[in-house]
C-alpha cells in the first residue's frame, strides 16, 4: 500500500479492513482453467467462449446467483452472438481490474468486457476492440459531504480505488499531493469502506459509482460528485494475437445502428446515470 501521508486512525481501520479482505477474498479473477475451446483465435464458431466480466459492479457486470447482469454482460452476449456463440456457450469468469491483462495473456479468458479502458500502456500487453462506451473518472462521497467537489479538493483526504485501474493510477500520477490512496481489489470493497466511514471518497468511473449509489442497501447514503476528470474509453480486451478484433468492431457498430446499444444502456444504467451524449456512442477504433 502506498501512502503519501500518514493518517493514524484511518490507517488503522484500513489495515484491519485489508486483513479481513485478505482472509476472505482469495484471489479473485484468477483461474487455472484454459479458455473455451472455441477460442477467439479461430474467429468463433467453436464450442464455448470464455468472457471476463466484473462480478460486483451493479448495472455493468454483476453476479447474482448463477445470473449475470449489466451493460457489459449484455454487450458481451450481443457480440458473442454475432461471432456465432449462443448464450449457453458463454462461460463468464470474474476479471478484477488488476488481473485483466494477465487473464488475456495466459489464455484464461478469450475476451474481456469489464469497464476496461483502452490505454497505450495496456496495449503493450493486450489488444482492444471498441470502444463501445465512454465514461469519466469521478468521486463518490457521503450525501452530506460538501468539501469534496472535484480532484482539486482532495488534500488531506483518504481515497479508495482499485489496484490496476486507471482511476488509482491517475490519483497517484496527477493528484497524489496530500492524498492517501487505499488500493482495494474491488470497488464494492471501497464502497463498504465509504459506508463505514473509513475513507472519505471512492474514485473511479462515474457510471460505476452511480450504480453503487443507486443500490437499495445504500439508499440516500452517497452522491456522485458529478465533475468528471477523464475520458475512459471502454474497449473489449482481446489477446494481442487474435483474429476477431474486426468482427467485434463490426458487431459493436451494428449494435449502435440497430438501436440495441441505447436500449441496453437505458435498461441497465438509465435509472441511475446520465451518460455523456457528446462522447457516446463512440466510433470503434481501427484494429492495429
Ligand atoms: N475504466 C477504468 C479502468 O479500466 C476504471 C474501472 C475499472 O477498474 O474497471 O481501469
Amino acid at each position: 500500500m502506498r501512502r503519501t501521508r500518514t493518517a493514524g486512525f484511518a490507517a488503522l481501520s484500513l489495515a484491519a479492513a485489508l486483513a479481513l479482505t485478505a482472509c476472505s477474498a482469495g484471489e479473485p479473477g484468477q483461474t487455472d482453467e484454459p479458455a473455451g475451446d472455441g477460442g477467439t483465435a479461430t474467429g468463433g464458431g467453436g464450442d464455448s467462449l470464455t468472457i471476463g466480466i466484473k462480478y460486483d459492479q451493479p448495472g455493468l457486470g454483476l453476479q447474482e446467483g448463477s445470473d449475470y447482469t449489466g451493460f457489459d454482460v449484455d454487450v458481451a452476449k450481443y457480440v458473442a452472438e454475432k461471432l456465432g456463440y449462443s448464450e449457453d456457450q458463454i462461460e463468464f469468469v470474474e476479471s478484477v481490474s488488476s488481473q485483466r491483462e494477465t487473464l488475456l495473456e495466459n489464455g484464461s479468458v478469450d475476451m474481456i468486457f469489464a469497464t476496461y479502458s483502452i490505454t497505450d500502456e495496456r496495449k503493450e500487453r493486450v489488444a482492444f476492440a471498441g470502444p463501445y462506451f465512454v465514461a469519466g473518472q469521478d468521486l463518490l462521497v457521503a450525501s452530506d459531504n460538501t468539501d469534496i467537489t472535484g480532484p482539486d479538493t482532495l488534500d488531506g483526504k483518504v481515497l479508495c480505488s482499485v489496484e490496476g485501474s486507471t482511476s488509482a493510477e491517475r490519483i497517484r500520477d496527477e493528484h497524489s499531493e496530500g492524498v492517501e490512496l487505499y488500493p482495494a481489489q474491488t470497488y464494492s470493497e471501497c464502497v463498504e469502506l465509504l459506508s463505514a466511514g473509513n475513507v472519505d471518497a471512492v474514485t473511479t468511473d462515474d457510471v460505476i459509482l452511480a450504480g453503487y449509489a443507486a443500490q437499495p442497501q445504500y439508499e440516500g447514503q452517497f452522491k456522485v460528485v458529478g465533475n468528471p476528470f477523464s475520458e475512459e474509453n471502454y474497449g473489449v480486451g482481446l489477446p494481442q494475437d487474435n483474429d476477431v478484433c474486426e468482427d467485434v468492431n463490426s458487431a459493436i457498430s451494428e449494435m449502435v445502428e440497430d438501436g440495441t446499444w441505447e436500449e441496453l444502456l437505458k435498461a441497465n444504467v438509465g435509472d441511475s446515470f446520465q451518460w455523456n451524449e457528446e462522447l457516446n456512442p463512440p466510433e470503434p477504433q481501427p484494429c492495429a
